[in-house]
């Protein structure tokens, strides 16, 4: 493979890179003092969330959650509500198991190392030489997905990014390219270039190695990476119900495993073959609470992503047809509530746009 980026050229790329850097670098919150606990959150955060979301819900975080201990000692629900909106719970899942190990067996001191880092929940590769050289400036590579779309034009890379051989290719890439002493501001520095210059369209007319990239000087930049074949997506047909009593509104609590464990939703679910939404919600009402219930409105459709699902969700209000209290069979605790205490609680995202579609606030 030729390469307009040989060792000898290693100085004067990153010197560019740096430079340009410099000038370019946004002010984000955790650039202040690149303190360890600051940092972890925003890698955690950042993965699947988009800058300006990141920072809004980082910021707020470190006002409820200011020090590493402050989250070890939350509840879930508190931390699962804290992430409400920015999806993929897991990751604040494993955020607050993170913390109560980092608290208990490390004396809350994070480690320096990459290797100790990924025995932590929650942090992979990417993460934990995020964490080694931006917190503590360790030459460690930081690949994510923006960062090997330019590796993969920087060195015209045509074999499919998500294989493993390219992948390690990439890193040691990566590793070789890493300057003395300066491996935190050299990989935030990647990183940006990769937000603000080399995206999915790449900008190449104002990127600052423009003199290293082989692709740009073979004329196929913007068809690289190569993705090999495109995501499937499964589409979903969802209804749920707000069963009403007395002012009041039922939700459950999923169980503490699966998809959305442990957030709080309304009874509903996929629809099977031939059914209408109605009937639907009827049939999984019986089946989640044993109540039979009817429509009294409809509320309206959302629609939504998770993982490679996308879901169109039916959302109604009902009545129980007979009293007596809801059976749970498929969640793990249930409640009434009033629709200003919703807010106390943490839903997936489709249920939540329902609630935003009638005015029943309950993000964060
Ligand atoms: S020249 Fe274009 S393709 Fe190459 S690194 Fe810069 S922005 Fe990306």
């Amino acid at each position: 493979m030729f390469s307009l980026l040989e060792k000898d050229a290693h100085p004067r790329f990153t010197t560019a890179l740096l430079e340009w850097f410099a000038g370019a670098m946004r002010p984000l919150p955790w650039r202040q003092n690149y303190e360890p606990y600051a940092v972890w959150i925003s890698e955690i955060m950042l993965q699947q969330t988009q800058m300006e979301r990141a920072v809004r819900y980082f910021n707020a975080w470190m006002e409820q959650f200011p020090t590493l201990e402050s989250v070890a000692a939350a509840d879930e629900e508190t931390v699962l509500k804290a992430w409400e909106g920015l999806g993929y719970y897991s990751r604040a899942r494993k955020l607050r198991q993170a913390a109560r190990e980092l608290v208990d067996s490390y004396g809350g001191v994070f480690p320096e190392e990459t290797e100790r880092l990924k025995k932590l929940p929650g942090i992979g590769e990417y993460t934990a030489g995020a964490i080694a050289s931006i917190a503590f400036n360790r030459p460690e590579p930081a690949v994510d997905a923006n960062v090997e779309r330019i590796f993969s034009r920087l060195y015209d890379i045509d074999a499919p990014i998500a294989r493993a051989e390219v992948k390690s290719y990439i890193r040691k890439q990566a590793r070789s390219l890493l300057p003395e002493g300066r491996a935190r501001l050299f990989n935030q520095a990647l990183m940006e270039l990769g937000a603000l210059i080399c995206g999915k369209t790449p900008r190449c007319l104002i990127c600052p190695v423009t003199d290293f990239c082989e692709a740009l000087r073979l004329g196929k930049a913007a068809s690289l990476p190569n993705k090999g074949a495109g995501k499937k997506y499964t589409y979903l047909e969802m209804a749920t119900g707000l069963l009403m009593r007395n002012g009041r509104v039922f939700i459950q609590k999923r169980p503490d495993y699966g998809v959305w464990a442990s957030l709080w939703e309304f009874p509903g679910g996929c629809l099977e073959e031939g059914e209408s939404p109605e009937q639907g919600l009827l049939r999984e009402f019986a089946e989640e609470t044993e109540l039979r219930v009817r429509i009294t409105e409809k509320i309206g459709v959302v629609r939504h992503g998770y993982i490679t699902n996308r879901v169109t969700l039916h959302g109604f209000f009902c009545k129980a047809e007979e009293g007596g209290e809801p059976h749970l069979h498929a969640a793990s605790e249930g409640r009434w509530v009033s629709p200003s205490e919703l807010a106390d609680y943490a839903f997936p995202a489709g249920h939540r746009k329902l609630l935003e579609r009638i005015g029943w606030k309950t993000a964060a």
